[in-house]
Formats: structure tokens, sequence, C-alpha cells
């Protein structure tokens, strides 16, 4: 059972904690921006900031497999079927919805008013009509899969790349834009200490055959249950350690970023927050009749935390604690359905990355053609559900949707000044994102939940 003055003193405590943390950070990061600390002195003043975020990184991987495979487990495979069902549906309509609204705003406010002095790239656009786009999809699912799957290896491995004039290049062009980009990066930003690169597609996919397969062994299985129950048990204990450390990292970690602040982009913060505060509410109130304002106040400190790291895997273990603890969530749900959120469903990217291209076109004096938009809708999708949960990943995965157009990649430098920022943005949107389809997809499988208890025997899963 839940206690409900135990849940109401934490949310106070959580509230009054992060939200002083990160007020903190901001106005000591502002007042040190005059101080115009070196490079060296900014990586020491961030050290606290960088200390949270490995410790929340060390958790994600058994954090994944372990709420993975309990998660399925404790579910027969017709009630996981269907709660993976909705969940995708709800991850697939939230991120299309996303990507509409990048594109709608980007092309209303028009803010990149041909820019550029440099007009001399007609020659590299293309005419991708809707029909080839789709075709292409089609045609090179399992190429964007394969790609999606060996990202993280890009930067290593050299695909040669021949035709440039189809969507389908996409995947040969990647591993060279990736180089540009990473150059550039190098150039622009030093590089922000390199992320513990897990496979956490393949990790889910795994996690989730395993957890099938335990929960259809009955007895045979219940030590592996019982052992990934206690794991899981053990890191959420971890988690609520480090979450006494948190305000602290926290603060540090957006000081350490404002000190170093350049610029921002307002209309990805207005698409941005139209997604977060307009739609994702009012899908939740539509389908489960509930306040959002009240589910989205027990999230407060996933959402800081995600402000903090810009990390959507580095926040899942704050992210379960606040949709369990304080949401009261059943856990066969958020353990079935966070991880798998927290890999694919990124709504924000999604935004920024539609948003972003149609920038860059409007830059460059471009004039997009309705197939090239639906082209950047679609490979916008797919980026953010192939971009990792840390950050920028979104800036990375961006070279997609440009080279699916014919956009010049090396105009990400446009936005890479502002991304450290937007990055943050977007990942709180994700996070969001996760956490209110964890409350639909609860809601819509409350009859499978229900069935499933009768069945064992028991009201309430364990705490
Ligand atoms: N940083 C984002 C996340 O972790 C991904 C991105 O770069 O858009 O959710």
């Amino acid at each position: 059972r839940f206690r409900l003055s135990h849940i109401s003193s934490s949310v106070d405590s959580i509230l009054s904690h992060d939200i002083f943390s990160l007020s903190l950070g901001v106005i000591l990061g502002f007042s040190l921006r005059s101080y115009k600390m070196s490079y060296r002195e900014v990586k020491y003043f961030s050290f606290p900031g960088e200390l949270l975020m490995r410790m929340l990184q060390m958790l994600v991987l058994p954090l994944i497999v372990s709420s993975l495979v309990t998660g399925i487990a404790a579910l027969d495979s017709k009630a996981s079927g269907k709660m993976g069902v909705r969940a995708v549906v709800y991850y697939m309509s939230t991120t299309i919805i996303a990507v509409l609204i990048g594109i709608i705003i980007v092309v209303i406010i028009h803010p990149g008013k041909g820019t550029k002095e440099n007009m001399h790239r007609e020659g590299k656009i293309v005419q991708v009509t809707a029909a080839d786009a789709f075709l292409d999809l089609i045609r090179y699912g399992y190429d964007i899969a394969h790609f999606l799957y060996q990202k993280q290896q890009m930067f290593k491995v050299g695909i040669p790349s021949n035709d440039t004039s189809t969507v389908a290049s996409i995947i040969t062009n990647v591993s060279e834009a990736m180089e540009t980009l990473t150059q550039l990066k190098e150039e622009i930003v030093p590089v922000p200490g390199s992320v513990n690169g897990v496979n956490a597609l393949g990790l889910v996919v795994f996690s989730i055959s395993f957890g099938l397969v335990i929960g259809s062994m009955r007895e045979q299985g219940q030590a592996l249950k019982d052992f990934f129950d206690s794991l899981n048990e053990a890191i959420m204990r971890l988690v609520a350690l480090i979450m006494w450390y948190a305000p602290l990292g926290i603060l540090f970690l957006i000081a350490g970023k404002i000190v170093e602040m350049e610029d921002m982009g307002v209309i990805v913060i207005i698409g941005l927050l139209i997604h977060a505060v307009i739609v994702l509410p009012l899908l939740y109130f539509l389908i489960t009749r509930k306040n959002p304002w009240v589910f989205i106040g027990g999230l407060i400190q996933a959402l800081v935390t995600a402000l903090g790291t810009s990390s959507s895997s580095a926040t899942l273990p704050v992210t379960f604690k606040c949709l369990e603890e304080i949401n009261g969530v059943d856990k066969r749900v958020t353990r079935f359905v966070l991880p798998v959120g927290a890999t694919i469903n990124m709504d924000g990217t999604a935004l920024y990355e539609a948003l972003a291209a149609i920038f860059i076109a409007q830059v460059n004096n471009f004039d997009l053609n309705f197939g090239q938009i639906i082209t950047i809708s679609i490979t916008a999708t797919a980026a953010s559900i192939g971009a990792a949960g840390i950050p920028q990943a979104g800036l990375v995965t961006m070279v997609i949707v440009l080279t699916s157009v014919g956009l010049p990649t090396d105009d990400i430098t446009l936005i890479i000044a502002v991304d450290w920022f937007l990055d943050r943005l977007r990942t709180t949107t994700n996070v969001l994102g996760d956490s209110i389809g964890a409350g639909i997809v609860e809601h819509l499988s409350r009859h499978e939940l229900k069935n499933r208890d009768a069945e064992m025997g028991n009201s309430v899963i364990e705490e």
C-alpha cells in the first residue's frame, strides 16, 4: 500500500530541494559569467555536476535490464503484448505530433530569412517527392534500423558514399557527414566528456525477450525472476542514495553551463512548450480523465534532473522513482514502458530535428517542397528513435535529416552554439513524454493488470 503522508512529505521536500538548487545554480551561473572562466576553470567548477551525471549513468545499464526483465516477467504474454502495442502507438503518435508542431511553427514564424550570404548550393538540393520518401523508407527500413544499431561505431568505421541524389543515400552518406560533424564539434565545442556508449536499443530487445521467456517458465523461472527483482530493488536503493547528492550536483551542472552560455533558439522553446505544456497534458487528461498537473507535479525531480543532465538515460533512475513512489504508477507498467520510452520515444528531439532542418533550409533560401517536408518529418521521427538518450545525441542524428533533403550538413554549426541549452529542454520534454506515456498505458491496461492480480491472488504487487 502507498503511505499517503510519506508521499506528500516527500513531494514537499523534493519540490523545495530541486527547485531551490536549480534556482541557485541559475543565479550562481549568471553571477560568475562576468568573471569569464577559462575552459579548465569551467571544468573544475562543473565537477560536482559531472559526478552526479556519472553516478546516474552507472545505474542505467543494470536498471534497464532488471526493470524490463522483471516488468515483463510479471505479466503474461498477452498482457505485455497489449501493453507494448499501446506504448508504441502512444510513442509514435506523440512523436509525430511533436514533429508537426515543429514544422508548423518554423514555417509560420520563418526565423531563418535567407540570412546566409553563401547561395551557391542550389546544385546540392535534391528533388524528392512524398512517394520517393515513403518508398525509400520501406526499402531502406532495414538499413535504417541497421544504421541506428551501428551508430555508436560510426565514428570509427568509414562507409564509402556513392550516390548522393536520393533519400536512399542517407544511409551511405551518414558516416561521412558524421565525420564532418565530429570535426566541427571538436573545433567549436571542446569535447564534452564522452558518454559510455551503450547500445540501449539492443539491450531493450534482449531484456524484453528474456523477460518473456522467464515469464513463460512458471516455477522454473522463479529463481531468475527473484534475482532480477532483487537486482532491481538494489538499484533503486542506490538511486535513493544518489538522490541525496542530486541537489548539489544539479546546482553545479546548471551553473557550469550558464557560465558558458551563448545564445538561444526561441522558436524551439515555443514548440517544446506547446508540446509539453499543452499537447501532452491534454492527451493525459483526455485519456485518463485525471488532473495532468498533479501527475506532472510528481515528476518535478525527474524533470529537473533531465534539465540538469541533458540525458534521458541518465534521468531514467529518477523517472522510475518519481513515477513509482510519488505518482504510484504500477511497477509492472513502469518497468516495461520506461526503459523502452527512454530509448525510442523522444518527442522533444523529433520536434527539434524537424524544426532545425527547416530553419537551416530557410537560412539558405532553399524552398522546400511538400515531398521534402514529408521526408523531413519521416527522417526526424526516425532520427529521434535512433538518438541515444545522451547529451546532444539529437545534434548528431540531425545529419540524417539534413542529408535526406540535401541540406548542407556543415550548417549544423549554426545551431551548435545553442544546442547545449535546447538539448536540456528537449530532454526534459522527452522525459515528460515517457512519463505521461507510462501514466496513459497504465490507465489503458488497468483491466489486464487487475485480472493478473486476481490470477496471482494478491491485490498489490510487492513494494
Ligand atoms: N539529450 C537528449 C536525451 O537524452 C537526446 C537529444 O540530444 O535530443 O533525451
